[in-house]
Formats: C-alpha cells, sequence, structure tokens
C-alpha cells in the first residue's frame, strides 16, 4: 500500500460490517459510482483486490471520448456525451473537495487520419453512427490537413496526414489522479475502504445479502459489482451472466517537453506534466497483459510518421493492460433478475464515463428508474435470439 497514488487515503479500521450498499471493485467505475451513493445518503463499503491483481483503472490513457463511440448503438452516443457534458463540474467537485487536480480539460480531439483511404474509412465509420441516430445532431467535423495544420500551430505533421475527424466534446485527465481523487473524496463523504478482500462469493441474508470476502465477510441490502475483469467469476452465480473478454492495448510514455499538443489525438495525448502518451494497440492475447515489442515499435512508428517531431523524444516508460470489452464495446449495466438488489457494470471507457457513473448511475442503484439510455445497456442484447 505504499503506492503514491494511496497518499492521503484512509483505510477501513473501524471493522464495520454492515452497509447499505456494498461495491466490489475499486477501480474507475466502483468509486465514481459510490460517490453519488454516498451523496444521496446510502452507507456504502469498496471491496478491492490487492495491488497485484488486473486492474485496469492504472493502465488506461486517460481520453473522455466521445467520436467514434457507440457504433450500433444511438444510446452510447447519447451517454458519452452525457458524461463529457458532465466532466468538467465532476473535475470541478474532486478538486475543491480533495485538492486533487485530475487535469481535466476539454478542448475537442483530433483522429488524425494518414492516407485517403484511411480518411475515406474514417468518414464512413463516423457517418454510418450518425446515421444510426436518425439525423440526432453529431459533434463531428472532418477536417483536411490544412484545416488540421491551423488547429495545431507549430506543430509539422508527417507528409501521409491528409485530415482529421475532430469532435469539441474530447477531452482528457490524468487518470491515476482520478482515481486518488475519486479514493480521497469517497472517504471524506464517509464510505469505508476495505483493500486486500478478494470477494470470492454472495449469499442470501435475511436483510439482503452476505459478501464472502478472504478478509472476512460483510452484509449490504444491495451490490454492485464493479470488479472489471472480475465479473467474469462472480457475475454468472448470481445471475450476471456478462459476457466480457480481455483485449490487451499498449501505451508509451516519451519524456517530458515543451508544450507541443494543444489537444489530444485517439493516438497521442501530452500530459500537464509534458510527457506525451502514445497508444493504443488493440491484440488478442487472453489475460497476458506483458509487453510485446512488436506492438510497441508499431506505435513509436506510427506516431513517427504522424508527427516527426516525436521521433526525437525519448521513451520513457512502456506497458499493457487489458481491455474489458464486451462484444459490441458498449457498456452492460444490469440489475440481476435472480437476485434483485445486485448489480453489474461493465465498460471498456470507464474513465470516459466517470461522470455519469458518479452523478447518474448511483441514482439508478439508489432506486431512481433507469435513465432512458439503459434500454439498450442490458445483458438480453446478447442472447442469442435477440442477436439473430
Ligand atoms: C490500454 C487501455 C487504454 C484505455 N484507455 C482509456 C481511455 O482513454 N478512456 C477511457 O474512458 N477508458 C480507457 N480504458 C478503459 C478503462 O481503463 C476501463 O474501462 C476501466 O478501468 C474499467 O473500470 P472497472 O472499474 O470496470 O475495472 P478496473 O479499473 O480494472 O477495476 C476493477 C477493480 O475490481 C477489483 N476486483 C476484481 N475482482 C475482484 C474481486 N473478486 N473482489 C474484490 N475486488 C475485485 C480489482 O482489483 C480492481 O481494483 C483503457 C483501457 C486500456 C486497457
Amino acid at each position: 500500500m505504499k503506492h503514491p497514488i494511496w497518499e492521503g487515503v484512509m483505510f477501513d479500521t473501524m471493522n464495520k460490517d454492515r452497509f447499505d450498499v456494498a461495491v466490489i471493485g475499486g477501480g474507475m467505475i466502483g468509486p465514481a459510482v459510490s460517490i453519488g451513493l454516498l451523496q444521496r445518503g446510502l452507507d456504502v463499503c469498496i471491496l478491492d483486490e490487492g495491488d497485484d491483481v488486473l486492474r485496469v483503472a492504472r493502465g488506461n490513457f486517460g481520453l473522455v471520448w466521445f467520436q467514434g463511440k457507440g457504433f450500433g448503438m444511438p444510446d452510447y452516443v447519447r451517454w458519452t456525451r452525457r458524461s463529457a457534458g458532465l466532466y468538467g463540474d465532476f473535475a470541478s467537485e474532486l478538486k475543491d473537495a480533495t485538492g486533487v487536480d485530475v487535469a481535466h480539460a476539454n478542448p475537442g480531439g483530433l483522429e488524425l487520419c494518414l492516407g485517403d483511404e484511411e480518411m475515406a474509412h474514417r468518414q464512413h465509420f463516423l457517418g454510418q453512427i450518425y446515421q444510426q441516430g436518425g439525423g440526432e445532431p453529431y459533434e463531428i467535423e472532418y477536417l483536411d490537413r490544412k484545416q488540421v495544420e491551423d488547429m495545431l500551430p507549430g506543430v509539422q505533421l508527417g507528409d501521409e496526414v491528409v485530415g482529421a475527424s475532430y469532435s469539441p466534446l474530447d477531452g482528457h485527465v490524468n487518470p491515476l489522479f482520478l482515481l486518488r481523487a475519486m479514493h480521497t473524496r469517497f472517504q471524506q463523504l464517509g464510505g469505508t475502504y476495505k483493500p486486500g478482500h478478494r470477494v470470492t462469493s454472495v449469499s442470501d441474508d435475511a436483510d439482503g445479502y452476505v459478501v464472502h470476502a478472504e478478509a472476512g465477510d460483510i452484509r449490504a441490502a444491495k451490490i454492485v459489482i464493479a470488479a472489471g475483469h472480475g465479473l467474469k467469476d462472480l457475475g454468472p452465480p448470481l445471475g450476471l451472466d456478462i459476457p466480457i473478454r480481455p483485449q490487451r492495448g499498449h501505451i508509451l510514455v516519451t519524456e517530458r517537453t515543451q508544450p507541443l499538443l494543444p489537444m489530444p489525438m485517439s493516438a497521442f495525448r501530452q500530459t500537464h506534466e509534458g510527457s506525451i502518451m502514445l497508444g493504443v494497440s488493440a491484440e488478442e492475447a487472453g489475460y497476458d497483459d506483458m509487453v510485446d515489442t512488436k506492438s510497441i515499435n508499431d506505435i513509436a512508428a506510427r506516431a513517427a510518421r504522424t508527427i516527426p517531431a516525436l521521433r526525437g523524444l525519448n521513451i520513457v516508460r512502456s506497458w499493457a493492460a487489458l481491455r474489458v470489452l464486451t462484444p459490441d464495446k458498449c457498456p452492460v449495466y444490469q440489475e440481476s433478475a435472480t437476485h434483485p438488489g445486485i448489480y453489474g457494470i461493465a465498460s471498456h471507457s470507464g474513465v470516459t464515463l466517470a461522470a455519469v457513473n458518479a452523478r447518474v448511475v448511483s441514482g439508478w442503484i439508489a432506486g431512481d428508474p433507469p435513465p432512458e439510455e439503459f434500454r439498450s445497456f442490458g445483458v438480453e442484447r446478447f442472447n442469442a435470439e435477440n442477436a439473430a
């Protein structure tokens, strides 16, 4: 527990064992939802696994990203837009209350295209998302090379860059500060954090449920399973058979440099400290999260073709992490039919959705009617009859 993320975070010493809501998982989704639950007056406990496990919250790229989300599911486009709209307020609350600045900025974002074929493919893909929305406004613009140059003053683009898609809704944060700020806020609001509590099973209790963890049991009226990859084992016995799989992604970080990139791009972003993060690959490698040299070479090579100045920067760090992916890449928010009051949440955009998870999803768990977008987020969309 000596990692700097935990500076200022208090650990449970009260040994309390009964709560309104037990949240399994202290990654990106659990703390966000828990903050909202505490603000609604509920008593909440987060049970979290040890430090040496799969935790995507510590390995992601930090984008709060709108463009390209929601292919085949207009409600996910709306949901992402909603979170982007709530983000500024959520980040300010975290900063004001905890002193941790999550470095949220939303100057808009770009996806740069190399060659006409890529640009045409991008336009076709985003055009389909727009069509699927039935003509609803879709905040995307297509820029030619000159327009991109105007947006990135002083940045020399590679010869192959022909243009980009742009969305004013895109932005980014420091994801480790976000994790720390959410944990600190959770505890400020009176939440109980139990690290080293790997949950193994859940059983019924007269007043709700008993959550069995290796370090001891707790009781709760409701349970939220926000355990990332852990949902795969925990969910099925509780009626939450949510099809998720790991997909590996790599990230590289350069040394710090002078301000170069005024806005994030889907594959590069300059952090507020000055380093440049480069990503993001997608490999089917099961649960293997070891760094693969071919992937990091490919990322670096594309970065150099896109913005040649990046060639002069040293790479100081690289890692791989495993996305929590559903078959359609859209989120699942599901209450169990067999175990009412137990909810499963899975998403590969836990950073982007942190604001809406805190502000809106918490209301659903507290007992509000489900948000309109939830008509699309149930697990039934994956069953064979519906897919046919
Ligand atoms: C390479 C990469 C880049 C990404 N970039 C972005 C991005 O730019 N923007 C974005 O929005 N998203 C991004 N993501 C995705 C984002 O990080 C995830 O969506 C998010 O972390 C998922 O949150 P989670 O809480 O479900 O899972 P996690 O963050 O993994 O947290 C799950 C927690 O549950 C705990 N747990 C698991 N099992 C148990 C158990 N049995 N008992 C107790 N605790 C348990 C784990 O220890 C962990 O702390 C990226 C992911 C990857 C891999």
